[in-house]
């Protein structure tokens, strides 16, 4: 589903991804962890396209991931992307958020757009929500919304970056039940998360990453209970 090979990243003389490799297969659920800085979101945003890599390619579903255009739009409805800040627009409904891109981007009729927004928010059990303003929820509502609203695209993968971290503690629980569910509905996912728990339970692969390089992957009983390197060691001595 998703081939990165090669990629090497630098901002002005700093190289931040070194040689990353990655792939994503169909339906898998990958990972990724790392201490502050080693590069994860960087990836993530390479991956679709939000950055531009220096060297490296980008497959998705064997296609090349476009860099501008009109495929550009259609690589960001394929591959659908949830920040730790929600980034909803404050001035529409909740389901308005929802509508926008596929009424827009893709053409659906607002009918069937709102058809969709309201069985989406369902999922992400916030169906009551739908006429409110993202102010006039709470952060693992907007959380759900922003979702929701990545969903509404029928994205091939989903990508999220640290979804959780600007949760208070008690809101974080129902966003990693949303996450937890697309995955075990066949999502293709990469979640950048410090949520061991969650990674845990939810991961087929966790990939840690440090100095912009993938150091180590594996299954998550494996990298947690039996890592390879000092350097996975030494994080996870300081996040466990
Ligand atoms: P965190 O866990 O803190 O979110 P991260 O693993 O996501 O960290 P990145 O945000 O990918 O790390 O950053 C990797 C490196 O690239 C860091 O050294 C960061 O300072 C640098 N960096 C990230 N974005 C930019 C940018 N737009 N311009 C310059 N440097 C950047
Ligand atoms: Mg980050």
């Amino acid at each position: 589903m998703i081939r990165a090979t090669g990629l090497n990243k630098w901002f002005g003389e700093h190289h931040v991804l070194r040689d990353v490799d990655l792939e994503v297969a169909r339906g898998e659920v990958v990972v990724v962890v790392g201490p502050s800085g080693s590069g994860k979101s960087t990836l993530c945003r390479c991956l679709n396209r939000l950055e531009t890599v220096q060297r490296g390619e980008i497959l998705i579903d064997g296609a090349p991931a476009p860099l501008e255009g009109r495929e550009l739009a259609g690589l960001r409805a394929d591959v659908g992307m949830v920040f730790q800040s929600f980034n909803l627009f404050q001035h529409m409904s909740v389901l308005d958020n929802i509508t926008l891109a596929p009424v827009k981007v893709r053409g659906d009729s607002r009918t069937g757009a709102e058809k969709t927004a309201r069985e989406l928010l369902e999922r992400v059990g916030i169906g009551a929500q739908a006429g409110k303003y993202p102010a006039q929820l709470s952060g693992g509502q907007q959380q759900r919304a922003a979702i929701a609203r990545a969903l509404a695209m029928r994205p091939k993968v989903m990508l999220f970056d640290e979804p959780t971290s600007a949760l208070d503690p008690e809101m974080v629980g129902e966003v990693l039940d949303v996450m937890t569910g697309l995955a075990a509905d066949g999502m293709t996912m990469v979640v950048v998360t410090h949520e061991m728990g969650f990674a845990r339970r939810a991961a087929d692969r966790v990939v840690f990453m440090a100095d912009g390089q993938i150091v180590e992957q594996g299954a998550p009983a494996a990298f947690f209970d039996d890592p390879q390197t000092d350097r996975a060691r030494d994080f996870l001595a300081k996040v466990l």
